[in-house]
């Protein structure tokens, strides 16, 4: 790996300044392109402009250059274009340039930049993954044949008298003033092509071939709905913001609202005032498919609202993007990578949910969605609102220190009651031991709700028939032969599967360790459940959400509209249940297991923990009925649940910060860490102690006080037939950890067939 020589790179800040030097250069020199490629490098490679490219390339855009042993040219990314460095080096020249347009505006190219930097990730990758697709390859055009009329035509016609259709065609170009397509064409002069041909043939016209634009694709407009009428408390919250917006300064507003109190309704409302200016706003949200009634209510209430989801074809991801870059879509909405729209006026960044992992990507780059909003929004001095109900300590943090704005809607709309939420030690229940997953309390309050006519939702975060299968005789679980995890057994499917490689296998009679005979199953994983739902309840209609039963686009939308029509009374499943949904008959939450997070090996399994239970008892009591919530579980002293049952976000936060602050991790410290794989262990493990030990010497010689912890096998020590060490950096200010890498990066003694990321801020821990 090269040393990256980051500062020596073209800034993109520079901008401004710029075209005198290059008009200076243009006049004597040539000019030289800095390109960076997608490959583990942290270094701009200059390239010469050759004569008949100059004035076609400009930052953004893609180019082909040659590059490595053979020349073989590959593509890039041009950062940057100026007069020809000084290097004593003799240059290479580009090959060719790709795009017409630039891809990123010089705003995206600083942003990802910035990106490159705070998580130490060649710039290269980082370009490579921000654009789309189906933007690089412009899926949904093709290249068509178009006509444009000669040099001088009208000149060239005052003394001719053309047959009147063909007199149309020349009237209908020169009219457009523009390269018309033959269908266009034909269309506007109501003829057929044969008066086209004769045109051309006498040169009055000329063919050219250009590209189509990409097929449009439907916003989903629906009928406009008018705002509500916020309550006090959200209409000091819009105060706030909108003051901001007008004073454009950029600040980011912690917006904590309990469930039910009417954020979304507090977003609308601003973005209505940012639409008014006539800029954009970008509405991030968890995972796009999973909220399909958010997206309703931004479609009833702004004219053009781009959704950006997971299922979008390469060609309307390509059209979706040019209608965003064109400034003609009012709202963005989607997931974390939406955060790159190329809104070129944006007013306003929402991230809702804020403390949904996925927020997090865990490939390269390992950005987290929150702090590249802020970036985007400081750079654009616009303000960025976070919202939830339960926000990650980060957040909380920076609250509490004054360097974000804190905004409560402390109240649920209509005053409603937060449900009351009831704690079932299920240490001794006589259901539960029995190996059932409801127990006796949750089933007889299950039963009186569903009496009474109301709905009941189920939360259970095991996906699977049952989560582990387990050998009596010698007390081993099957594992996956690849990975440290236990075989989930799918009874639907009959299989054993592995949730991390996707490994399967038909369900062992035998112990593959002992050879005894008779593999018990243990656990109760989501199918289970609704078997045993079924069973306890079966005149009822019950539907499982999980991401086995919902893999249709679609699906998870369809079953929602079930459930919000009543066809459905007891709806179950993982995650994908508790985010975001509001349904007034809910009267009773059920959380069947409130410890699946808490014991994992997971500093912030206690804030998950809180988060989860939260979240799910915010489904309930949102309608005239009330609601209540009953949250099984074995560790029924765990704060962390005592402090969820009281709705109490605020003593869960003081003193889990408590708990961190002398212990040296986030969101008092800074984390980087640093994961190596490889095939043969021994050399894995030779690999992680060489890197800590020069991490060391390096921290060492510059004076550094950044915190070398490690190495030590991953908690998943194998997963997919790697083994996995890591090691962890830590210090107080991320800029330290940041320079310690660089500066220690070239120094790693080759390590054959062992590879190596960083993940700087890390929240998967395994
Ligand atoms: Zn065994
Ligand atoms: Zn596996």
């Amino acid at each position: 790996m090269n040393k990256p020589t980051q500062q020596n790179l073209f800034q993109p800040d520079d901008l401004p300044e710029a075209p005198t030097s290059w008009e200076r250069a243009a006049a004597s020199d040539q000019l030289a392109a800095q390109v960076v490629f997608n490959r583990p490098l942290d270094t701009a490679f200059h390239y010469l402009i050759p004569d008949e490219l100059r004035g076609m390339l400009n930052p953004g855009q893609r180019v082909k250059a040659p590059f490595g042993r053979g020349d073989r040219p590959i593509v890039g990314f041009c950062v940057g274009v100026g007069p020809v460095p000084d290097t004593g080096r003799k240059l290479k020249s580009i090959d060719s340039v790709l795009d017409r347009e630039p891809l990123l505006s010089s705003r995206m190219l600083d942003l990802t930049h910035w990106i490159a930097e705070r998580y130490l990730c060649p710039w290269g990758i980082v370009l490579e993954s921000v654009v789309p697709a189906g933007v690089k390859k412009q899926a949904g055009t093709r290249m068509i044949t178009c006509y444009t009329a000669a040099e001088n035509l009208t000149e060239r016609l005052k003394n001719v008298k053309l047959p009147t259709k063909q007199q149309a065609v020349i009237d209908v170009l020169l009219d457009a003033g523009q390269p018309l397509a033959i269908d266009e064409l034909t269309e506007a002069a109501s003829c057929g092509t044969g008066p086209l041909n004769s045109l051309k043939k006498k040169g009055f016209i000329q063919a050219v071939r250009r590209r189509s634009e990409p097929s449009a694709t439907d916003f989903g407009a629906t009928e406009q709905q008018p705002d509500l009428k916020l309550n006090e408390e959200q209409q000091r919250a819009l105060g706030t913001i909108v003051d901001c917006l007008r004073s454009q300064q950029h600040q980011t507003f912690l917006l904590h609202g309990v469930t039910g109190s009417g954020k979304t309704e507090v977003y609308i409302q601003a973005i209505r005032e940012v639409v008014s200016y006539g800029r954009q706003a970008i509405v991030l949200v968890p995972e796009i498919s999973l909220t399909p009634q958010t997206i309703r209510r931004f479609r009833c209430r702004f004219d053009s609202v781009a959704v950006l989801h997971s299922h979008l074809s390469d060609a309307e991801r390509h059209w979706q993007w040019q209608q965003i870059a064109s400034g003609a879509v009012q709202v963005i909405v989607g997931a974390r990578s939406a955060i790159f729209a190329p809104a070129p006026q944006l007013g306003l960044i929402v991230i809702d949910e804020e403390h949904e992992s996925t927020f997090k990507q865990e490939t390269a780059p390992r950005y987290h969605t929150r702090e590249v909003a802020r970036e985007r929004a400081r750079a654009a001095n616009i303000p960025l609102v976070l919202g939830t109900a339960t926000p990650t300590l980060e957040s909380w943090l920076r609250a509490r220190q004054k360097k974000d704005a804190l905004i409560s809607l402390s109240r649920r709309i209509g005053n409603r009651p937060m449900p009351p939420v009831v704690i079932v030690d299920v240490r001794n229940d006589p259901h539960i031991t029995k190996g059932a997953a409801i127990g006796r309390a949750l089933a007889s309050t299950m039963r009186a709700a569903l009496n009474d006519g109301g709905q009941v939702i189920l939360f259970l975060n095991v996906r699977g028939y049952c989560p582990v299968l387990w050998c009596r005789a010698c007390g081993q679980a099957v594992k996956c032969p690849h990975c440290d995890i236990s075989l989930t057994w799918h009874k639907s499917r009959n299989v054993a599967l592995c949730h991390s490689c996707e490994f399967n296998t038909v369900p062992p009679t035998h112990c593959p360790t002992c050879n005894a005979a008779g593999v018990r199953s243990l656990g109760v994983g989501t199918q289970r459940l609704e078997q045993e739902v079924r069973s306890r309840f079966p005149n009822y209609r019950t539907l499982r959400m999980d991401s086995d039963s919902m893999r249709k686009p679609g699906s998870h939308d369809e079953a929602l509209q079930q459930f919000g029509a009543g066809d459905v009374q007891i709806l179950l499943g993982t995650q994908m249940i508790a985010k975001g949904l509001d349904f007034p008959n809910v009267t009773l939450v059920g959380v069947i297991d409130a410890d699946t997070i808490l014991h994992q090996p997971d500093l912030r399994a206690s804030e998950r923990t809180f988060q989860l239970i939260a979240q799910v008892a915010g489904r309930t009591g949102r309608g005239e009925r009330g609601g209540r919530v009953l949250v099984q579980t074995s560790s029924p002293a765990e704060p962390a649940i005592l402090q969820a049952a009281e709705h109490d976000f605020i003593s869960f936060a003081e003193q889990e910060l408590g708990h961190r602050k002398g212990r040296g991790v986030p969101p008092f410290e800074h984390l980087a860490r640093v994961i190596l794989r490889g095939a043969d262990e021994p050399m894995v493990q030779q690999s992680a102690r060489d890197m800590a030990k020069t991490l060391q010497q390096t921290a060492e010689e510059m004076g550094s006080n950044v915190r070398v912890l490690g190495p030590a096998p991953a908690p998943l020590t194998r997963l997919k037939a790697m083994f996995r060490y890591h090691l962890q950096l830590a210090h107080i200010e991320f800029e330290e950890i940041q320079r310690l890498w660089n500066e220690a990066i070239g120094r790693f003694p080759r390590a054959k067939d062992v590879e190596f990321v960083i993940d700087v801020d890390p929240y998967n821990m395994r």
